[in-house]
């Protein structure tokens, strides 16, 4: 993803960025992901950073990894699927 505040992207970010893991957890289509590239104490520590944002609720979502809490309160769960059965 082209972000201009982020650190010239390198191959070798790819291995250690958390986008795929994040998409492969979650599927809703309201999530934005914003990765950045932070680089640590003298250039060390190069990390992908990633800020996820819903794009139907207009918040930031703390944890990408689970998702907007909204979008997941709009979504049946296992339970209700279980009770309507
Ligand atoms: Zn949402």
């Amino acid at each position: 993803m082209a972000n201009p505040r982020s650190e010239a992207w390198r191959p070798s970010d790819c291995h250690n960025c958390p986008v795929p893991d994040i998409l492969l957890a979650n599927s809703n289509p309201n999530l934005v992901l914003e990765a950045s590239i932070e680089k640590g104490f003298l250039g060390f520590n190069r990390r992908v950073v990633v800020k996820a944002f819903c794009s139907k609720h207009l918040i930031d979502v703390a944890k990408p990894h689970v998702g907007c809490p909204e979008c997941a309160k709009e979504k049946p769960g296992l339970p209700d699927l279980f009770d309507n059965l």
